[in-house]
């Protein structure tokens, strides 16, 4: 999906100053500096996308930064706080695949009744994912291979698909809707001491409500995350999946290798139709759309889950990764990071293991060096 510019019409008219701000520094950077360029589109694009009520947060944070005279450079800050706390967190590049996790044997007769949030590992997550979604990849429906060799049943329904629809078994992971790294990549303002800039950037954010959190990991109440999820309206996120918890089946997909990499590069993404568990299926391209169990475009899926025992993945969950996808295609913000891996490699590849925000940031800084392509 190509870079879009700006729609010339502001999402609300109560923003419309800090949108004609965006406007102003898109057209002033349009071929100059490309972090610029696609740090304002991810900032307008967001105003767009997130609904209303959402979006007053954000604008409050561009009006309280577009200081007269400034040139811009504090809001541009803003987008980059978006690009690393949000658009970073989300995309996991197909570079460094997650490991695949197979279900244990004894995965068809354990029990549910330890499916309590916060109490269960990735490996016991998978097993109980893979029993909802019936041991089948959530979006293209192929079964999992490792799940026909421990059960007949699950082996002969993968008999008659491959018999009657000549889809053929695939090996699945259990994906992380909102990824680990959410716990582990928590920046706080101790960090920010040696740059002024950013912290009265997420300053601008923290303040504009009097909302205390009700849970007490200080880290995040003044992390960047932190800040950009409460601008959506969505900070509860950090508590409900904090620690093991970011584990619960509803923060979990099973999905094929495929599926599983083009959900993490944000080229796919399920948007909810309004139909309980009914998701649109996106993508950035449509040579990338799955094809289902009859070799054909699969549109739509139905996702698995009851409230009981095995809960469904979490609308909420899906609507902030699809936000993000829509957003960084637009904005230019993943294929910017794509240059980013194609430049600096496996350096990218150690700075996403240590989570260190000054090494993503050196890195992404040096990428301010870069042509624009828009
Ligand atoms: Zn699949």
């Amino acid at each position: 999906m190509p870079p879009t510019p700006l729609p010339r019409q502001s999402p609300d008219p109560r923003w419309t100053s800090s949108y004609d701000l965006l406007l102003k520094l898109e057209a002033q950077h349009l071929d100059d500096d490309r972090s610029k360029l696609v740090a304002v589109r991810l900032l307008g694009h967001l105003m767009h996308e997130i609904g209303t009520n959402d979006s007053d947060a954000l604008h409050r944070a561009i009006i309280a930064l577009a200081a007269p005279g400034s040139g811009g450079d504090e809001v541009i800050a803003l987008g980059k706080v978006y690009l690393r706390s949000f658009v970073s967190l989300f995309r996991r590049s197909s570079r460094t695949p997650a490991p695949s996790e197979h279900p244990s044997r004894d995965h068809e007769t354990s029990s549910t009744n330890e499916l309590k949030p916060g109490t269960f590992d990735h490996h016991t997550a998978k097993r109980h994912a893979l029993i909802r979604d019936e041991h089948q990849c959530c979006v293209c429906s192929a079964y999992d291979k490792a799940s026909t060799k421990m059960s007949p049943e699950v082996g002969k329904k993968a008999e008659e698909r491959f018999a009657t629809a000549g889809q053929t078994t695939v090996t699945t992971d259990a994906v992380h809707i909102v990824p680990e790294r959410l716990n582990c990549g928590i920046t706080t303002f101790a960090e920010f001491q040696g740059d002024e800039e950013e912290g009265e950037v997420i300053s601008s954010l923290l303040v504009t409500e009097n909302v205390v959190p009700s849970f007490e990991t200080k880290a995040h109440q003044s992390s960047s995350v932190y800040a950009v999820f409460r601008a959506f309206g969505t900070a509860a996120i950090l508590e409900e999946l904090n620690g093991q918890a970011i584990h619960r089946l509803e923060n979990i997909l099973t999905l094929c290798i495929q599926h599983h990499q083009d959900f993490n590069d944000l080229d796919l993404w399920l948007e909810h139709t309004g139909v309980p568990n009914e998701y649109r299926i996106q993508v950035s391209v449509e040579r990338l759309r799955p094809k289902g169990s009859a070799s054909q475009p699969v549109q739509t899926v139905m996702l698995r889950g009851d409230d009981d025992s095995l809960p469904p993945p979490s609308v909420g969950y899906l609507a902030l990764h699809a936000t993000c996808c829509k957003v960084a295609q637009k904005s230019g913000a993943v294929q910017y990071l794509n240059d980013i891996d194609d430049n600096f490699g496996d350096a990218v590849m150690d700075a996403r293991y240590v989570s260190s925000s000054a090494v993503c940031d050196a890195l992404i800084q040096s990428l301010e060096v870069m042509p624009c392509r828009n």
